[in-house]
């Protein structure tokens, strides 16, 4: 008889792997498939990422580990300029990370807690009888064939096809996507301590610019606009003014290009035998477009449910629903909340980015919480205030 594994994760990146370290551990049987030939690689990242939040996860190391930072800067179309601490800048400024080396290392420990591995291993499909999943088939160099499982996980990035064949509608408009593209910069002079944010519709149309330094002299320089915004000038048409601009003599050596879903929560993540993570399930945050501690959370969430499920028998969505309610009143909270202000933010004329930097230049954001933040935010505009008034 074929084996059946206990859960089968389709995906190696953060989401996927904390899925099936945390459900390895737990004692689940299961197998992670990786399409590409190289965990990591390659990278559609900026690599910014929270330290506190990481820590849950994994132990600081300094082999994926580039800057260490204190901070962020925004900087508003008229050059004013905002600084705050690491705690307050949120999901994507505490560490820079070298993801070719992080996303390995998480993988890695998913293997160490008894979980197959199998890379250069694409899914192709999933075997569903009587509207259940019960695996998938999977194509490894050249030969398809069927990988039969209890629960599927789709970790599968923000190209997930998983959700749709399951008949989980993912689909994204042009107003629920950034378009990025970002190049690896050396030869610059930065500040290796501060991730730096510039803002303006000359700049980043409903979106931002992005500097993460990456050590010495260099940087991940990118920019993101939101799709709906793409008309005659392209993402790659900004960030090269602004290489032009502010960084002549930079010297670019790697480059990528990128959708962030910026969507907010979808109606669905579960079906009977599936559960659906990260970026598959458009966990990633609407207002920066970070992603990779909400895969982190959402793939934990997802193997300590579908754990229980597996202990229980029971594979059916009702069981599963469970992972929709724990991801939801936790990082779903926050990612309704970001949506709340990205829909204002991408209102914003480059008057009203001037004019909010400007009534924060005496504020001081090193001792403020992310709600005293926003309230001085808005308390210059209060029209802005009253958009946002369920966020206080
Ligand atoms: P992914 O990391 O995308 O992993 C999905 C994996 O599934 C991939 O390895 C893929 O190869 C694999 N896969 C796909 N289809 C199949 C298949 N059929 N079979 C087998 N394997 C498959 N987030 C931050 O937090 N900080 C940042 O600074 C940041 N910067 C970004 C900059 C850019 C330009 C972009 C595009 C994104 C950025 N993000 C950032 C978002 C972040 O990269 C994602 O949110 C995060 O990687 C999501 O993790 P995931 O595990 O859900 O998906």
């Amino acid at each position: 008889m074929k084996k059946i594994y206990d859960l089968i994760v389709v995906g190696g990146g953060p989401g996927g792997a904390i899925a099936a370290k945390n459900a390895a551990e737990l004692g689940l049987d299961v197998l992670l498939i990786e399409k590409r030939q190289e965990i990591g690689d390659p990278v559609r990242c900026a690599e910014g990422v929270s330290k506190i939040c990481l820590s849950d996860h994994i132990e600081p190391d300094p082999r994926w580990i580039c800057a260490d930072l204190t901070g962020s800067r925004i900087y508003s179309p008229d050059g004013t300029m905002v600084e705050m601490s690491e705690e307050m800048s949120g999901g994507e400024v505490g560490y820079v990370l070298e993801r070719k080396v992080f996303d390995r290392a998480l993988v890695d420990q998913c293997a160490r807690a008894g979980a197959e591995v199998r890379v250069k291993t694409r899914a192709t499909g999933l075997i569903m009888e009587n509207g259940v999943v019960c695996g998938i088939y999977a194509m490894h160099l050249g030969e398809e064939y069927e990988i039969r499982s209890k629960i599927v996980i789709g970790a599968d990035g923000m190209e997930s096809k998983v959700g749709r064949w399951a008949g989980i509608d993912t689909s994204l408009k042009p107003t629920d996507m950034e378009t990025c593209v970002q190049y690896l910069v050396t030869n610059i002079d930065i500040d290796p301590q501060f991730c730096d944010f510039y803002l303006g519709n000359e700049i980043a149309p409903a979106g931002y610019l992005w500097v993460f330094p990456k050590g010495e002299n260099m940087a991940n320089i990118g920019v993101g606009i939101l799709g709906s915004k793409s008309g005659d000038h392209r993402a790659i048409d900004y960030l090269n003014k602004f290489m032009k601009d502010i960084y002549p003599d930079g010297r670019v050596i790697e480059m990528v290009y990128g959708g962030v879903p910026v969507s907010g929560p979808i109606e669905k993540t579960v079906s009977d035998g599936l559960i659906l993570v990260g970026d598959a399930a458009r966990q990633s945050d609407p207002i920066t477009g970070g992603g990779i501690i909400n895969a982190m959370e959402a793939g934990k969430i997802a193997a300590e449910v579908a754990a229980d499920a597996i202990k229980r028998g029971d594979y059916t969505t009702d069981t599963l629903n469970e992972y929709e309610t724990l991801w939801r009143s936790t990082i779903g909270k926050e990612i309704e909340y970001s949506l709340v202000v990205k829909e204002t933010f991408v209102k914003f004329t480059d008057k009203d980015l001037n004019h909010l930097a400007q009534s924060l230049s005496n504020v001081n954001f090193y001792s403020l919480s992310l709600r005293d933040l926003l309230y001085a935010l808005f308390k210059a505009n209060k029209k802005l205030l009253w958009d946002l008034r369920g966020l206080f």
